[in-house]
């Protein structure tokens, strides 16, 4: 089987790499670019498409691999709001993901938001490097005894709410459905209004979907405490980040810790340093001293990798068995 890879890094390509490396079965064809319809071209004689979270699996890409022989995609991800299922399935072609690589990985990243943004971690870095060890402005808070609101406990939220419970701190939870382990280790579910009025921090780890597009908006901050914690390692479509801003203007927003934006498809694979790529909200975000931005890393670690990759070939191989 031939597959194209796209969105292909380096490391994701040594680690695919090594996990094929004495496979007979899969032929695997690196491809830095994004998936597009400028790029669609490039997958003619493949058999498969191996893709990430900014690729462009819309109707029209989809029928244009569709017409090129493409018989599956393996999406080296969780989420999969990039693709066009209802298209996907017309097509009958199947769509792998990989639903649970190290939830670990995301759900630690948040906590590494949360105690960068409380404790200034990035502002007192710079502070000592500059041989500046004064604490003026750098006064943080203890979680321990604070309430923490989680939106969405399926493995992700659920490695989330564990860690903080270990914090000491009160957890409350949002979802369509209850996570049963999380009620037997004390959480609690509320309603969205009673989690957005009591939590003095807020992470986001449900899908983005038509129901939870913009959740974070200029309606629901106002139902928040003032100075409150918002942490997105989710998807960037979750939080609508104009009015995220003018939450930061007037306080409503206390810390806004983001590892996921809107607008990354843009840049993702972009030379970061090209400041001119980022757009204007974007920007803005960066310049406000509570707000920490992270470019989708959240996933990025060792086990993680390895995990994907071993998914993802698992995968396809699972499609070329009888
Ligand atoms: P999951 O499917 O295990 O859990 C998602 C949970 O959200 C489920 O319990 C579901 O019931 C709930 N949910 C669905 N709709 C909801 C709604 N309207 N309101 C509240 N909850 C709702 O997924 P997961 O593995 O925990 O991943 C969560 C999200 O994290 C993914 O969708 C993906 O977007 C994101 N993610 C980010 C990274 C990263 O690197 N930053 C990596 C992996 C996943």
């Amino acid at each position: 089987m031939k597959v194209a890879v796209f969105s292909c890094k380096p490391y994701d390509k040594r680690t695919l790499e090594a996990a094929t490396k004495d496979a007979t079965d899969l032929e695997l064809v690196f491809f830095e670019s994004r998936l597009s319809t400028e790029t669609v071209s490039l997958v003619q004689g493949y058999d498969a498409v191996s893709c990430f979270v900014n690729d462009d699996l819309s109707r029209e890409v989809l029928e244009q691999l569709s017409a090129k022989g493409i018989k599956a995609i393996a999406l080296r991800c969780a989420g999969y709001n990039n693709v066009d299922l209802y298209c996907a399935k017309a097509l009958s072609m199947p769509v792998f993901h990989v639903p649970d690589y190290s939830p670990t990985s995301v759900a630690e990243h948040a906590v590494a938001l949360i105690l960068t943004l409380n404790r200034k971690i990035h502002r007192a870095y710079h502070r000592v490097k500059e041989g500046n060890f004064a604490l003026e402005g750098l006064m943080g808070f203890n979680l321990e005894g604070k309430t923490v609101g989680c939106i969405g406990t399926g493995r992700i939220g659920e490695a989330f709410c564990r860690i903080m419970m270990g914090f000491g701190c009160r957890v409350i939870c949002y979802d369509l459905t209850q996570n049963q382990r999380l009620l037997e280790l004390g959480a609690e579910y509320l309603d969205l209004e009673s989690l957005y009025a009591q939590s003095d921090i807020i992470s986001l780890h449900c899908p983005l979907n038509a129901s939870t597009h913009h959740l974070i908006n200029k309606s629901s901050l106002e139902k928040m405490k003032d100075g409150v914690m918002i942490i997105n390692t989710s998807r960037g479509a979750l939080v609508n980040a104009q009015e995220a801003i003018d939450g930061l203007y007037s306080g409503k927003i206390g810390f806004l810790g983001l590892d996921v934006y809107e607008q990354e498809g843009k840049f993702f694979f972009e030379d970061m340093s090209d400041h001119i790529i980022y757009d204007s909200v974007f920007q803005l975000l960066l310049t406000f001293p509570n707000v920490v931005v992270t470019g989708h890393q959240g996933y990025f670690t060792d086990i993680a990798l390895r995990h994907i990759a071993d998914t993802t070939l698992e995968n396809l191989r699972q499609l070329q068995s009888p």
